[in-house]
């Protein structure tokens, strides 16, 4: 049995794969931190409500199927994984994926700014204030289809990959969960993606940021911004200049960190970019 699904489920990526192009789907990739595509029910039947360790994921209507689009946390074990569908008359299936092991690389860096590395006692009471803010923006999930055919928001050099181990003057820290991308302060930042502007502000990690929200769970995040162009409400396109690259909040440089979240989990924003790649 276990066997059969797991066929079904490959089976269904394989096919999933030959239409990417035509439907500008992000890059299916099985591993912490990736996301995949998992063909659900047929589409000619109702939407069904598809979760994901208790979260609602992202759904699309393809020609054949409905397709869930499944982010994977950074800190997902490797091994099998399901995704609960319920149908419109309420009957409940599960359906496995296998997650494999991914070794990231490890980046140490110099932060010149102490506190920002080992906060004193007012700057912890601001962290968590702002990390219970944080992973409340994370985990919104509005109803309109997710918008996914995303463009690189800043033209520059790669200076920091998704998923890089961190060592910060020789100490451990969360593992990198966006892309940066090193360029001088003031350059124009474009919205990946059409969306609404769901959060702008300023935090003590991240600087300067604003939040898009794409649709079903799907969003990103642009941060250590010098200038916001944007409000919070505000519907933007794709393409549309938001902000200016800075050096804002915690970093060595002017650089752009963009993150990109789905179904609460940060993903690495290069399988999103289907164009200019
Ligand atoms: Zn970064």
């Amino acid at each position: 049995m276990m066997k059969k699904i797991t066929l079904a489920v490959l089976f269904s990526i394989a096919l999933f794969s030959l239409s990417k192009h035509a439907l500008a789907f992000p890059e299916n990739s099985l591993r912490p931190g990736g996301l995949g595509v998992i063909s659900v029910l047929p589409s000619n039947q109702a939407k069904p409500y598809v979760s994901y360790n208790a979260s609602p994921v992202a759904l699309v209507k393809g020609q054949q199927n409905w397709l869930a689009v499944v982010g994977i946390p950074l800190s997902a074990k490797s091994g099998s994984h399901q995704i609960t569908i319920k149908d419109k008359s309420g009957k409940v299936t599960k359906k496995r994926f296998n997650v494999k092991t991914h070794q990231y690389k490890t980046q140490r860096l110099t932060i010149k700014n102490k506190n920002k590395v080992n906060p004193n006692k007012k700057s912890t009471k601001r962290i968590e204030k702002e990390y219970l803010l944080k992973q409340k923006l994370k985990k919104t999930f509005s109803p309109t289809a997710p918008k996914m055919n995303f463009i690189k928001p800043v033209t520059g050099r790669d200076s920091g990959r998704f998923g890089l181990k961190r060592i910060l003057n020789g100490q451990k820290r969360n593992p990198h969960s966006g892309m940066d991308i090193a360029a001088p302060q003031g350059r124009k930042i474009k919205a990946a993606e059409s969306g609404r502007v769901l959060f702008v502000g300023d935090f003590f990690f991240t600087g300067k940021v604003v939040y898009l929200d794409h649709g079903n769970g799907l969003l990103s995040l642009y941060a250590h911004l010098s200038k916001i162009h944007v409000k919070q409400g505000q519907q933007v396109k794709r393409g549309e200049v938001i902000a200016r690259v800075g050096k804002t909040g915690r970093v060595t440089g002017a650089h752009l960190h963009w993150s990109v979240y789905l179904n609460g989990n940060s993903i690495d924003p290069s399988l999103f970019i289907t164009q200019n790649k």
